[in-house]
Order: structure tokens, then C-alpha cells, then sequence
């Protein structure tokens, strides 16, 4: 499949050959016509990290959002800074052609600075990590009314992190809104989560392990852990 079969907008479809992507990954092939659909829908999609996730909901997302806006239409929740960082920039590449503001908010360091650019840059897409976007919905500074969707990237790595009362506590606090979650595995509290929250969630598997290129030669060995850094030199 081409990603000229998928229907994205023209400024989609020009970043996503600026970046030279050829062919959407295969969670991406089967999210996105799902996910950019007329009918809105709660979604569940099951994939490892790599397989392109961020662009499976971003480039649906594009096309669901009032970029003339000036409101938070979307929250995406992931479990740590890197990562939220890292969407951030994906979003900033994908969306190339027309741009949509994005903050990301996460822990470890002041919130003063992230309050700022709230007020002065109007995201209209919030990636954060569930601690800090909890701490922000209770200081009452996000504006949730014009959100529409929450995006939970990662949601079986919230979990182990033990995130995931704050995650809930979130998506309980998000009103009129639909889910989109991505998880690699589906332990009991995510299908808890998906029962109480999610409305008939449309469901989708990606069972290839595609996790690391063909080019790079594996090897690995067990030591002891005061052995490690040794054994790794000698490598
Ligand atoms: P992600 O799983 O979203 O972290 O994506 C993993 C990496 O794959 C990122 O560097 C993306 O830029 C890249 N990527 C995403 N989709 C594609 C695609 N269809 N073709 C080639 N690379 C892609």
C-alpha cells in the first residue's frame, strides 16, 4: 500500500514524503482509515514501540482538528518525558506543511515555564506525562472544553511505571472526548480500563516483531551484574 491510498490531506501527504516515508507500517495502514473515518470511534491499537505508532494516530488526528483554533482539541499521554518529547517533534515533522501547535508538559522540572508557554503559545495538542498533566488539570490551568480526543501512547509502560491511577483519573476528566490507545501488551488493569471507560472500541493487532533492523548483528551473554560493564568493554 502507498500512503497516497490513504487519503490524508495534501500537507500530510508532503511531509510524509519529505520524510521519506514510501509505505505506511502496518499499524499504520490499518489505524489510520479506521481512526479518520466520519464515524468517530474509541479505538485500541496493539503494536511495540517502532512501528511507527506516533504517525498512526498523528496523521488522523490532523485531519480532525481546527488548526485555526486557538483551544486544546487533543491531550496525549506517554510515560515519560523522552517520549513526550519525542511525539512532540514527530508531530512538528508530520505536520510540516501545516503547522499545529503542540507543548509538551512533564515532570522534573518547573512547571512555571510550561504554564508560560501555555498562556503564550495556545497549544492545541498536549503531550504529557500523566503526573504532570494531572497537576495541571488540578491547578485548572488546561482549558479541556474543545478537547475531543485522548491519547494514551504506551499505556502498558504507564502501567508498570505505576501511572495508571493518574491516567484514569485523567481520562475520567476529559468529558465528550474519544480514546485512542496503544498498548503492547494487554494487562487485566488495561482491559479494566478499556471496559470502563472505552465505548465498543474497534481493535486492532500488529503481530509482527519487526524491533530492530536486519543489519545489526545481535549477540548477548549472561554475567553476574558486577560483571557487566566488563563483559561489555570486551564486546
Ligand atoms: P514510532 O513507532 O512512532 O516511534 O516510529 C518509529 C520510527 O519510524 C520513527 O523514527 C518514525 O519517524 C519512523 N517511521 C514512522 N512511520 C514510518 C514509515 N511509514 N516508513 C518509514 N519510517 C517510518
Amino acid at each position: 500500500m502507498l500512503f497516497s491510498e490513504l487519503n490524508l490531506k495534501p500537507s500530510s501527504l508532503k511531509a510524509v514524503e519529505a520524510l521519506g516515508f514510501k509505505n505506511p507500517s502496518e499499524i499504520q495502514e490499518k489505524s489510520i482509515p479506521l481512526l479518520m473515518g466520519e464515524k468517530e470511534i474509541d479505538f485500541v491499537g496493539q503494536a511495540q514501540t517502532g512501528t511507527g505508532k506516533t504517525a498512526a494516530f498523528a496523521l488522523p488526528l490532523f485531519e480532525k482538528i481546527d488548526f485555526s483554533s486557538k483551544s486544546i482539541q487533543a491531550i496525549i499521554l506517554a510515560p515519560t518525558r523522552e517520549l513526550a518529547n519525542q511525539i512532540c517533534q514527530e508531530i512538528d515533522k508530520l505536520s510540516k506543511f501545516e503547522p499545529v501547535r503542540t507543548l509538551a508538559v512533564y515532570g522534573g522540572v518547573p512547571i512555571s515555564n510550561q504554564l508560560r508557554d501555555l498562556r503564550k503559545n495556545k497549544p492545541q495538542i498536549i503531550v504529557g506525562t500523566p503526573g504532570r498533566m494531572l497537576d495541571c488539570l488540578k491547578r485548572n490551568v488546561l482549558e479541556l472544553d474543545n478537547c475531543r480526543y485522548a491519547i494514551l501512547d504506551e499505556a502498558d509502560e504507564m502501567l508498570d511505571m505505576g501511572f495508571f491511577d493518574d491516567v484514569t483519573e485523567i481520562v475520567a476528566s476529559v468529558k465528550n472526548k474519544k480514546i485512542w490507545m496503544f498498548s503492547a501488551t494487554m494487562p487485566k488493569p488495561i482491559v479494566n480500563l478499556i471496559n470502563n471507560e472505552f465505548c465498543d472500541p474497534e481493535m486492532v493487532k500488529v503481530t509482527k516483531k519487526i524491533l530492530t533492523s536486519d543489519s545489526i548483528d545481535q549477540k548477548y551473554c549472561v554475567v553476574r551484574r558486577h560483571d557487566m560493564a566488563e563483559a561489555l568493554c570486551r564486546y
